[in-house]
């Protein structure tokens, strides 16, 4: 094989991209990875999931101090390159592992913007690069509404959100989603006056009514104002105007964050040249190998349908890998758990209690809240609570939420009982650790059934 010659191109380094690329090189193909950003990791590792979160831990951590410390602390302001130096020092380290991994396991790595120009066959400048095998995972870029378009300045999205240099008076966010709650709560730890705008009747859409008001309880105590079915109508003169329920609202605004979600990545590409399909989103069509309807070219993450989560990018580029190395790779769509990092998280996997009505299912439901367990009270978060919808007659677990401190981490233990058709009666009979706020899960499970011991 020649150095253009490949088992094996990956167009996209992100989580979806690079975990293919590996997989696949464990698996002895000859692979070689793109991308346009001179570093690798994607979205998530540079401008999304890791920098997010490095900007919720070091912010929470300053209002975890001024709680405890009281005014003496409260009066300091925490320098913002403090802040931006821990997610730049994060982000740092973790390009480095990727970069080390796939150099280490012999990938080629190319930067450079890649266009598909026949199967098999694919440029990146004037170099063309040839493989048996195609993978399309170039992600997804912010959306942005037609009334508003991006500036950069005073009306940004997350990629700018994330790297604020100053602090504004007044951020109005557009949409109640993950990204715009988490960076909202940020940014408001610090001063900044937020407001966020959703033009649904709660925030959190994913999640059953209950745990959304919850969170937005919580998030309105800490500082945010929430402003649910609300529609946008208007930016001028430093305010954004916006209808609430037939009721005109302004609202000050130095910086407005377009956070109403992302579309599929697929400019440049080629692709209608070639002719592969999208759907009516602009997402790539795949069938359940992966393949486009063009043979030897496949797609995996965010510019395929489903959620668009690091993780669900990640299980489609190991599962794609070991399909093509001949494997069978599992995977269930149905049991890709969602977080909201805010403080406090909140989590979910498989069916709300509202979806489960919708399909026509008989449920029972189990809840158990945080102020009677003996961990939360001692950490002082016993906010939020577990819920758990099983079947009503097999008892299967359908769904769990879990508002509160720790539930992203929770949260797996629900998806591994899911992941093995677990009942609730299974998790009930389950051993956890005390104290822990695991236990939450445990009774809530046997809560399902009323007889939770903790609560009555
Ligand atoms: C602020 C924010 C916070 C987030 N937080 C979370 C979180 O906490 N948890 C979570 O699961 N998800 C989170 N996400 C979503 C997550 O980042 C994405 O779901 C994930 O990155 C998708 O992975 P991917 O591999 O499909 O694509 P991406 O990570 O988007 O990577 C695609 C790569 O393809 C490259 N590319 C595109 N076109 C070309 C081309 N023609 N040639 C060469 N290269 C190209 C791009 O440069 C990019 O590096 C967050 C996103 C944002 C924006």
């Amino acid at each position: 094989m020649s150095a253009t010659e490949f088992d094996l191109l990956v167009i996209g380094a992100g989580p979806g991209g690079y975990v293919a690329a590996i997989r696949a090189a464990q698996l002895g193909m000859r692979v070689v990875l793109i991308d346009k950003r001179a570093d690798l990791g994607g979205t998530c590792l540079n401008v999304g999931c890791i920098p997010s979160k490095a900007l919720l831990h070091s912010t929470h951590e300053y209002e975890r101090l001024r709680a405890l410390a009281g005014e003496e602390v409260a009066a300091k302001s925490l320098p913002l390159e403090a802040i931006h130096r821990h997610r730049q020092q994060t982000v740092a380290a973790l390009r480095a592992g990727v970069k080390g991994l796939v150099s280490r396991r012999g990938i080629t790595i190319v930067q450079g913007a890649a266009t598909v120009v026949a199967p098999g066959e694919v440029k990146v400048g004037e170099i063309t690069y040839r493989a048996r095998h195609i993978l399309l995972a170039t992600g997804s870029r912010p959306a942005s509404l037609p009334l508003l378009p991006f500036n950069g300045i005073s009306v940004i999205s997350s990629d700018e959100a994330i790297a604020l240099e100053r602090l504004p008076r007044q951020m109005v966010i557009i949409g109640g989603g993950a990204i715009g709650l988490e960076l909202g709560q940020v940014w408001s730890r610090l001063g900044v006056e937020v407001s966020i705008v959703e033009f649904m009747p709660q925030i959190a859409a994913g999640y059953d009514s209950d745990v959304a008001a919850a969170l937005e309880r919580s998030l309105t105590r800490r500082g945010l104002k929430i402003y649910t079915s609300t529609h946008f109508t208007d930016y001028k003169h430093g305010r954004v105007e916006a209808d609430r329920e037939g009721e005109p609202i302004a609202l000050p605004a130095e910086v407005v964050l377009v956070s109403v979600g992302r579309v599929p990545y697929t400019e440049g590409l080629g692709l209608s040249e070639v002719g592969v399909e999208l759907d009516r989103r602009g997402r790539v069509k795949v069938d359940a190998n992966f393949q486009t309807n063009i043979p030897g070219i496949y797609a995996i993450g965010d510019i395929i349908e489903g959620p668009m989560l690091a993780h669900k990018a990640e299980e489609e580029g190991a599962a794609f890998a070991e399909r093509l190395a001949g494997g069978k790779a599992p995977i269930d769509h149905s049991l890709i758990p969602g977080v909201i990092y805010t403080d406090p998280e909140v989590a979910s996997v498989g069916l709300t209690e509202r979806a489960a009505a919708e399909q026509g299912r008989v449920v029972k439901v189990g809840k158990f809240n945080f102020t009677a367990n003996g961990r939360a009270l001692a950490g002082a978060s016993s906010e939020g609570f577990v819920k758990i919808i099983a079947d009503a007659s097999t008892d299967r677990l359908l769904g769990v939420q879990v508002i509160g401190s720790g539930a992203s981490e929770l949260i797996s233990s629900a998806v591994a009982h899911m992941t093995y058709g677990g009942s609730a009666e299974d998790l009930a009979r389950t051993c956890h650790a005390h104290p822990t706020l695991s236990e939450a899960l445990k009774e809530a499970a046997m809560a399902v059934d009323k007889r939770a011991i903790h609560s009555l």
